[in-house]
Formats: structure tokens, sequence, C-alpha cells
């Protein structure tokens, strides 16, 4: 039990700096380089576990390979993506919720699902050229 809460735990230290969504290949390729050799397969057990309640965050990449990041909210939010380096935001998803609800009230739906991809050009990307 001790093992597996270490490794968790330098999982999450080393998510919390990156400020991309990265993929299990790329979180182990990263600790194994950091001198914490571990198996791949536990690093993916590990994602699962701490996605949702244990505070990562998980989206699919256009290849539908799974992406985790750790997030500085824990209410719902959505993600801009900046399509040049990476780099992902968390934005509050409260009014795009409220809209949800709004049109599925109105027409009768209930368990509306919403997935949102926002992309764009981070500022430090759109600087001009030096
Ligand atoms: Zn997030
Ligand atoms: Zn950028």
């Amino acid at each position: 039990v001790q093992r597996v809460t270490r490794q968790r735990a330098e999982i999450l230290e080393l998510l919390k700096d990156s400020t991309q969504f990265l993929s299990a290949q790329q979180i182990h390729q990263l600790l194994t380089e950091q001198d914490h050799p571990i198996a791949l397969a536990t690093v993916y057990r590990a994602l699962q576990a701490l996605t949702g309640t244990g505070g990562l965050d998980v989206r699919l990449s256009p290849d539908g390979e799974h992406l985790y990041r750790r997030c500085a909210r824990s209410d719902a939010h959505h993600h801009l993506l900046c399509r040049s380096c990476g780099t992902a935001v968390d934005v509050p998803g409260l009014p795009l919720e409220q809209w949800v609800d709004h049109l599925a009230r109105a027409h009768g739906f209930t368990q509306v699902r919403t997935t949102v991809e926002l992309d764009g050009v981070c500022s430090s990307c759109s600087l001009p050229d030096r």
C-alpha cells in the first residue's frame, strides 16, 4: 500500500508542474528520466485511480488517447487549449452549464451531456518573433 501511495504521489508531483495534458506514456517517460522507475501498467492504474476524485482531469486526444492533467479547479470547468504549445487553462463551466440546463428543461430533456473543446493560441505563443 505504501508503495502505491508513493508512486501516486510521484505522479501527482510531476503533474503539478505541468500546464499541458500528458499521456500515460509521456508521464511514464518523464518519471523514468527523473530516476523514478515505474512500470507503464502501474502508471495506467494510478492515473485511473486518480481521475476525478483524485484531482486529475482527463481528456481524449484527437487520436483517442487519454491525456491527464492536474487541475487548479475542482468544480465543473472546461479547458482552453493552446494549439501551438499545448498549454491548457481551466475556465469556469458555469455559464455554459446554466445555458445547457435551460435548453434541456425547455425541451424536456434530462441527463444532457456536454463536450466542449476550446482551442486557440495562448498569449506567449502569439507574441511576435523577436
Ligand atoms: Zn481542468
Ligand atoms: Zn501556447
